[in-house]
């Protein structure tokens, strides 16, 4: 084991951090928790603390940390077979036997699995294939990509472009020409507080439909979206919504994507958010509960719609020219493999229903009331509190005020993680789908008394 400091040294001299300020983390600033162990909803660090993560690292770690036997299989499989590859046809048992897994769990119109690495990776594959599509159905023009203003999708060129949070755009030159941004389906946030929710789902609608009339139906590709909005701040979307979107993406011949990389395998409480939520969606992402990030994987489920047109078009054009060296990695694919089926075995899509719901409620229940507390929302095991500095006229805090990490920090204190959403005000949880009723408990007593340490 290295010593501590000499960690801390070639932390700083070495290694590029994501998502980080880097000019505080080379002055010694901001947290550096190095993380040496994890067990259930626990995680340990090198001092030895011993950490509740409310947000299951980043709302991946499904099946809790510690799963031997997911551990098991990786190692099995490295073992027998580190690598091969999966172009021209060629694959491994866990790869097929994975793909099987997922598409017998998938909505009904689904019909393969293209492998990737994450969750960025796999819509940059989304977006290949839409294009790929258009062009052998010969409207080359239908090639803009809809996204709504709060989603995240991830951080690569296009994906950056699609995710809708000003941090992810800044000083990179995104988005790309080829995405427009509509608006999030956030009724909290609505513009009009005498709004009700099937009236604010009418104003999404109005306001997708006026942009497709500016930039025209016959540009738009595809409409791309979470079931529940995620790190734009935990939100379920808004009564009717995605029934009424569905509509006009149908009248307009606009392809949908359900990004499910964090909703993908129960984290609502069914299989998929598409399931929990009655969407027909064209493409699927999946990443982080496919392994419970015990090994890097994602996917893109094509549905049949796309696959025949996929199909017809190698065989006027060839082989598909989209490949990754790691498409299918085996060891990937034997870490999905055990962990769907410690899913499956131990209940946890139906565990993340009801005990996501009295989580969500015991939340509400302790700090609802709390002056400075706007909403505690959630679906399944994901929940999110909304701070604002004024309640009954919704004056919101200035993002400088940094209030959701004050709120994480105080949070930590009391030995719980959980994230302040990137807009500031906002403190989200995304616990591992075992949580039980006590760890639920306990979360909330602590979010309890961060509030009132830092109101
Ligand atoms: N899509 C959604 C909905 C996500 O939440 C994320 C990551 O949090 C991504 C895509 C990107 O996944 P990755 O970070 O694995 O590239």
């Amino acid at each position: 084991m290295l010593k501590n400091d000499q960690l801390d040294q070639w932390d700083r001299e070495a290694f590029f951090h994501p998502s980080t300020h880097l000019a505080q983390h080379a002055r010694g600033e901001s947290p550096n928790r190095i993380v040496t162990g994890g067990n259930g909803v626990y995680i340990e660090d090198r001092d030895g603390n011993k950490l509740l993560d409310a947000f299951a690292g980043l709302y991946c770690v499904n099946v809790g940390y510690g799963r031997t036997e997911i551990a098991d299989a990786i190692a099995e499989q490295a073992k027998e077979l580190a690598y091969y590859h999966a172009y021209v046809g060629h694959g491994t048992e866990a790869s097929i036997r994975l793909a099987k897994m997922i598409v017998d769990r998938a909505p009904e119109n689904m019909s393969k699995v293209y492998f990737g690495l994450g969750g960025s990776d796999a819509n940059e594959t989304n977006v290949k294939l839409i294009w790929y599509y258009n062009n052998i159905l010969g409207r080359p023009e239908k090639k803009k990509i809809i996204s709504r203003w709060r989603g995240y999708h991830g951080s690569g060129l296009m994906t950056g472009s699609l995710t809708g949070l000003e941090l992810f755009h800044k000083k990179f030159d995104l988005p790309l020409a080829q995405v427009v941004h509509t608006e999030a389906p956030y009724y909290y946030r609505r513009p009009d507080l005498a709004m009700s929710e099937e009236q604010f789902t009418a104003h999404c609608v109005a306001e997708l439909e006026a942009l497709i009339e500016r930039e025209g139906a016959d540009t738009i590709a595809a409409f791309i979206g979470e079931p529940v909005l995620g790190t734009g701040g935990i939100v379920p979307p808004p009564a009717g919504y995605w029934a009424a979107i569905q509509k006009v993406l149908r009248k307009h011949d606009i392809l949908l994507v359900a990004d499910e990389v964090v909703t993908g395998f129960g984290r609502l409480g069914s299989m998929f958010g598409s399931i929990h939520y009655d969407m027909e969606p064209d493409l699927i992402t999946i990443a982080k509960g496919l392994t419970s990030a015990y090994a890097p994987l994602s996917g893109s489920i094509v549905g049949k719609k796309m696959w025949e047109v996929l199909e017809r078009g190698t065989d006027e054009y060839g082989p598909i020219g989209h490949g990754w060296t790691y498409s299918a990695h085996p060891i990937g694919a034997a870490a999905g493999i055990a962990n769907l089926e410690l899913v499956d075995k131990l209940g946890l899509v139906k565990n993340a229903g009801e005990t996501g719901a009295y989580f969500v409620n015991a939340m509400r229940d302790a700090i609802g009331a709390h002056a400075q507390v706007g909403e505690v929302r959630g679906e399944g095991m994901l929940c999110a509190v909304e701070f604002v500095k004024e309640r009954e006229n919704r004056q919101f805090f200035d993002a400088s005020e940094k209030i959701g990490p004050q709120m994480a920090a105080a949070l930590l204190e009391q030995g719980v993680i959980g994230r302040a959403m990137p807009q500031g005000d906002i403190l989200g949880f995304a616990p591992p789908l075992c949580l039980t009723r006590e760890e639920a408990d306990r979360i909330v007593d602590a979010t309890a008394k961060a509030v009132n340490t830092v109101f």
